[in-house]
Parts: structure tokens; C-alpha cells; sequence
């Protein structure tokens, strides 16, 4: 089956083969000809299975078929509006609208917090018929009255469960109040919380279910290793891996920010060239850092889980636990990244005395025993005693100083008000 018998335009077919692909993945296969018929959809996908063009795709084919209904003070409104739950994530995803809409006239844009308003209010005021943006500075934007969401036609929900995870939920409630009635809704989710059921039942009429199989489960493509090593010696054992193999583009996960900055700076003395990427750093930073790894001018980056989500990177090679994640999906999460749309990937994770519980959870989540690996030299103390992992560390790694990570996330709407940051103030 290729793109063009699934009902989208010229225009549009010929972007998407620019960009090298031949088959629509599965979940395009089912989203797209639902999307062209103005469905409601429920999608349970995955980054890394190609759910953006299976939105973005029947979203530019439907705009641009069917021009505005009038006009709002001189110029088109706002049609569609992207939501998602990091600034990584929004501005890939608006990219991969302007790269499948560039043989069409519409417009886009991003807004994310963590750099200017005013640029943002500037481009608010011409033409934009998409919008990409992260739910937090985008109610800056409505109470400032710099945007008007009162003639969107379709909503997308993108990584809707992370969005809850991070404490969105309120403001993704209050976003729905300022869109018209009428609408097409899209909701993406990789998982399907309690919540997240709810949060659908209240949005979607009549959707069309999609559940594609979830590559990352079962990550045929990507290599798998776990190396057990002493907690002290982890950094020196993963400098070692990376000129040993001759690593030259890796990714690689610790669980707190602090440790991130740590690790950078060790790494540095073994005169291995890294980044590190958080919630602490600013947008620019983390632009510029995560520009120089895509390019390849930078070795290593280090990432915690939230601020690596969303990572796009054709053909990633390596990725690196330092630290296994405290909550199993995690894992899935962050090896996603590699071995994308068929390209092969390795993922190697250095596991120590403290982190065998959390090796058992992953294990039983993939349902399979991961391969271990003692490298010589790195042999770990068959004596030493597990100490406990800082579960308070966690918090507080996303975009928002409070963002709860997914195992720490909030039981009550109390608890999350309580360390909520009012709407002016907020850091994202
Ligand atoms: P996503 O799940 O949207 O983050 O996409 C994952 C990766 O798959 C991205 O690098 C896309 O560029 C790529 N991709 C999306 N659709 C296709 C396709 N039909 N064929 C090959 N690669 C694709």
C-alpha cells in the first residue's frame, strides 16, 4: 500500500516521498483515511511508530482542502491546534508539519515556554492556520488575549499521558473551554491510565479506535546488553565502552539532572566531549546541545527521561542507561530511541548492586531476561550491599520546575496544587 492510495492530495504525497518514505507505517495506515473522514480518533501508539505524519498528514490534506469559513480581524484563524507535552516534542512536531505541507500554502507555528513572548505575539499576528504548542504557554498567550482558539476545527492530544504525567491535566481542561464545539478531536497516547480513559470519554464523539502494536515492547531491532558494574565504577566502565566500540553518537539516561551535570563533567576529563539536557537548562541550551548531537559534532549527550522525550533522531545508535529509570515503561521509553523505522540500534545499560529490583521489573514488563556482559577490568564486588535509590530526586526533571516524573505522580489534585506555580509564573 503506498501513501497515495490512502487519499491524500498530490501535494502531500509528493512531500512525504521527498522525505524517503514508500509505505505508510500501521497506525498511518488506520489513522490517516479516519482522520480524512473527520473521525474523532482514540490512538494508542507510541513515539517512534510514525504517529506524526498519521496526524499531520489528513490534518494538512483536510485544511487545505477546505479553506477557512471567514475570516478573523483581516486574516484566517487558527484551524488546528497541536498540543504536547514537552518543547522538544512541539518543535518536531512543527517541523514535520512544514516539511509534509511544503508544496501547500498553510501556515505554522510553535509556541513553547522557556524563550521570549514577544517573537511569539509577533508571529501570532499573521497568518497561521496550525499550531504546535505546549499547553502551559499557551494559556500565558490567552490570558495576555495574543491568541484566539475560538475557530479551531481540529484538536490533537499528542503523548496525552505524558501530558498528564506532568501535571497538564488542569490546563489541557481549561484549553478545551476555549475551543468551539465543533470540532475534530485527535487523542495519542501511549498508555491508557484511568485517567486518560476519562480525559477521552469527556472529548471524543464516536472515535475510531487504533491500537498499533507496540514496536518498543518488543524492540526486535535494537541490541540489548546489561553490563553489571560497581556503582562507583560506572562512569569509567561507560568511557571505556564508548572509545573501545568507537561510539561516535550516544545518548545516554541518568535518573536526576544533577547527576546529568555531573556525568558531563566526568566525561569531559576523559576528554569525551558531552551535553546534558534538563529541565534546568535553558531552551537555548538545550537547543543548541541537542543541534550539535543530530549534526554529529557532538559525542555524547546526556539526557534525563523527560527532557529526552520526543527525541527525533534518524538512525540513533547507541543509547545508554547510566541509571535504570525507576518505573519500568521508562526503559521501553528511552531504547525507543534508537533502532526507529528500521534501522538497527543498541541499547546497553550499566546496572549496579542497587538497581537489581528495578533490572527484575523491566524484565517482567519485556517479558524476556535481558543478556548481561562483565566486561574484564569492571568485574562488580559479589559483596556489596544495595543502597537506596532517592526516590526524591525525581521529581521535578521536565519542562516546570514541578513536573512529577511518572512514577512519582501525583495521587491528589491537593498534592498538585500545592507545588503548582501560578499561571504567570510558570517556568515552561
Ligand atoms: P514518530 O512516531 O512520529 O515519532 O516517527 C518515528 C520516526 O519514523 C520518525 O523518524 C519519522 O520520520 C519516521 N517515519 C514516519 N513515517 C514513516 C514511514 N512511513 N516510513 C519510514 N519512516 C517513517
Amino acid at each position: 500500500m503506498s501513501f497515495s492510495t490512502l487519499g491524500l492530495s498530490d501535494e502531500i504525497v509528493r512531500a512525504v516521498v521527498d522525505r524517503g518514505y514508500t509505505d505508510p507505517t500501521p497506525i498511518q495506515k488506520q489513522a490517516i483515511p479516519a482522520v480524512l473522514l473527520g473521525r474523532d480518533l482514540l490512538a494508542g501508539a507510541q513515539t517512534g511508530t510514525g504517529k506524526t505524519a498519521g496526524f499531520t498528514l489528513p490534518i494538512l490534506h483536510r485544511l487545505s482542502e477546505k479553506g477557512p469559513s471567514g475570516l478573523d480581524r483581516g486574516r484566517p484563524p487558527i484551524r488546528s491546534l497541536i498540543l504536547t507535552p514537552t518543547r522538544e516534542l512541539a518543535a518536531q512536531v512543527e517541523e514535520s508539519v512544514r516539511d509534509y505541507g511544503k508544496h501547500l500554502s498553510l501556515t505554522s507555528a510553535v509556541i513553547f515556554g522557556g524563550v521570549s513572548m514577544s517573537s511569539q505575539v509577533r508571529r501570532l499576528k499573521s497568518r497561521l492556520d496550525i499550531l504546535v504548542a505546549t499547553p502551559g504557554r499557551l494559556l500565558d498567550h490567552v490570558q495576555q488575549g495574543t491568541i484566539d482558539l475560538s475557530r479551531v476545527e481540529i484538536l490533537v492530544l499528542d503523548e496525552a499521558d505524558r501530558m498528564l504525567d506532568m501535571g497538564f491535566i488542569r490546563d489541557i481542561r481549561r484549553v478545551l473551554t476555549l475551543l468551539p464545539k465543533q470540532r475534530q478531536n485527535l487523542l495519542f497516547s501511549a498508555t491508557f491510565s484511568e485517567e486518560i480513559k476519562t480525559l477521552a470519554a469527556g472529548l471524543l464523539n464516536n472515535p475510531v479506535m487504533i491500537q498499533v502494536e507496540n514496536r518498543n515492547t518488543t524492540p526486535d531491532l535494537v541490541a540489548q546488553k546489561i553490563y553489571p558494574v560497581d556503582r562507583e565504577r560506572k562512569r569509567a566502565l561507560l568511557a571505556y565502552l564508548i572509545k573501545r566500540d568507537g561510539w561516535n553518537q550516544v545518548l545516554v539516561f541518568t535518573r536526576t539532572k544533577h547527576g546529568a551535570d555531573r556525568l558531563v563533567k566526568q566525561l569531559a576529563q576523559d576528554q569525551i566531549p558531552a551535553l546534558a539536557i534538563h529541565g534546568n537548562k535553558s531552551q537555548a541550551a538545550r537547543t543548541r546541545a541537542l543541534a550539535k548531537f543530530k549534526e554529529g559534532s557532538l559525542r555524547v549527550l546526556v539526557a534525563t527521561d523527560i527532557a529526552a522525550r520526543g527525541i527525533d533522531i534518524t538512525d540513533l545508535p547507541h543509547v545508554v542507561n547510566f541509571e535504570l529509570p525507576n518505573v519500568p515503561e521508562d526503559y521501553v521509553h528511552r531504547i525507543g530511541r534508537t533502532g526507529r523505522a528500521g534501522a538497527e540500534g543498541q541499547a546497553v545499560s550499566l546496572v549496579c548492586v542497587d538497581e537489581h529490583k528495578l533490572l527484575t521489573g523491566i524484565e517482567k514488563l519485556l517479558k524476556r531476561s535481558l543478556p548481561q556482559e562483565v566486561v574484564t577490568g569492571f568485574e562488580p564486588d559479589p559483596h556489596a550491599q544495595p543502597e537506596p535509590i532517592q526516590n526524591g530526586q525525581q521529581r521535578g526533571q521536565g519542562n516546570r520546575s514541578t513536573a512529577p516524573s511518572a512514577s512519582s505522580r501525583p495521587k491528589s489534585s491537593a498534592q498538585m496544587g500545592s507545588s503548582r506555580p501560578s499561571l504567570r509564573s510558570r517556568p515552561h
